[in-house]
């Protein structure tokens, strides 16, 4: 269902004749440039699919006027369609534009394998995943019995399988996250790990590893109605048409989320090492040129993939941990056009680059699925007896 609103851009003025699409949360949010003056936007929708709450969160105000007396932007919060701007009168583009997209997606091969494990997993929006995300919170506060009856009073209403044990939730929240390119890392994983028989020393260095990967997912969760509109795509397996634009872009709520996530990532890249070491040489912490995990462990994150860049299984990882993205990320150090919806920054050896915006929610997204990844195989595989 596509609604309509008008409102003015604080600053200069001009009138915008929203068309928004209504997707599948029940708050959702769109950030964009001003058609005239290009200062940030920002207009929410609360409380949907019912009636549903205007908020002008940003530089707008609702005002009366005729709908072909305005230009248009039109907003998606899950199909990337792009904040698009169209004529003022023009009645056709919004939705041809949504069918056209609807169409190209049904016309996608998905794998196999994705198309399995959606079909055990599979996700509508947001809110099974955020389901399981409280529990996991829970359940690492010690408050067990809250999340079983939690689990009890909401599972229907999210259409999740109860459970006998809680810990389960925590792997259904990781199978539910990852899609293809975290189905792509785990599966690899699993096939490397086939090929070991003594396992222990990489076991015995996880357990003495003390963290956990929540905070990251509830900070993605955090920042989901920017995160959605690549999301789903990832999720099942279906390519992002390039040259259309994320219809949202509040780059300033994500740009500090690729290097946490890189972060993340980097402290349990022991995984893959661990496992390759065991296959070339029979004990997970002895390396070709280092003496054990733990100096691994310590040396700069942006070297960490050297050591397995003979095996194209282990480092799939490669595609989405750039230490260029992280350091622009971590030092804020990069630009954004939301005209252009486009983000420059420098890379390490100093030379300029950029990239759409949307890119780099895909480079998040599947960063933060490889983390799901590797958190579901240390579940799945060094923490089973
Ligand atoms: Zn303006």
């Amino acid at each position: 269902m596509v609604i309509t609103h008008t409102i003015i851009c604080s600053t200069c003025k001009t009138q915008h004749l929203l068309k928004i699409t209504l997707g599948h949360e029940i708050n959702q949010y769109h950030t964009f440039p001003c058609t005239n003056c290009e200062e940030e936007i920002k207009f929410g929708l609360e409380g949907l699919p019912d009636k549903g709450e205007y908020k002008y969160l940003k530089n707008c105000e609702f005002q009366k006027f005729e709908y072909h007396e305005a230009i248009q932007v039109l907003l998606h919060p899950d199909l990337s369609v792009g904040n698009r701007v169209v004529a003022a009168g023009d009645v056709i583009t919004a939705t041809l534009l949504n069918v056209k997209e609807m169409a190209r997606i049904g016309k996608q091969q998905v794998s196999k394998k994705v198309k399995d494990h959606r079909s055990s997993f599979h996700n509508s929006n947001s809110e099974k995943l955020r389901f399981y995300l409280k529990i996991w919170s829970l359940i690492r506060n010690d408050k067990a019995d809250i999340a079983n009856t939690y689990a009890k009073e909401n599972a229907g209403g999210v259409e999740a399988e109860l459970r006998n044990n809680e810990n389960q939730y925590i792997l259904d929240f990781l199978n539910h996250f990852i899609g293809e390119f975290g189905l792509s890392i785990y599966s690899s994983l699993e096939n490397e790990w086939r090929k070991i028989q003594e396992s222990s020393t990489l076991k015995s260095f996880h357990a003495a590893q003390d963290y956990d990967e929540y905070d990251i997912f509830e900070e993605f969760f955090d920042h989901y109605s920017e995160f959605s509109q690549v999301f789903l795509y990832l999720n099942r397996g279906i390519s992002i048409d390039g040259k259309r634009k994320s219809s949202s872009s509040d780059f300033n709520k994500t740009k500090k989320y690729y290097s946490s996530a890189y972060e993340a990532l980097a402290k349990r890249l022991y995984i893959p090492a661990g496992i390759n070491n065991l296959i070339e040489r029979g004990d997970a912490s002895t390396f070709q040129r280092l003496s054990s995990l733990t100096v691994y462990m310590s040396t700069g994150n942006g070297d960490k993939l050297r050591c397995l860049s003979n095996s194209s299984e282990l480092s799939i990882v490669d595609a989405c941990y750039d230490n260029n993205l992280r350091n622009a990320s971590f030092h804020n150090n990069m630009t954004f056009n939301p005209k252009k919806s486009k983000i420059t920054y420098t890379k390490n050896n100093r030379d300029s680059c950029s990239l759409a915006y949307q890119e780099y929610l895909v480079f998040c997204v599947k960063i933060t699925e490889a983390l799901a990844a590797y958190k579901l195989f240390s579940i799945n595989h060094l923490e089973q007896s």
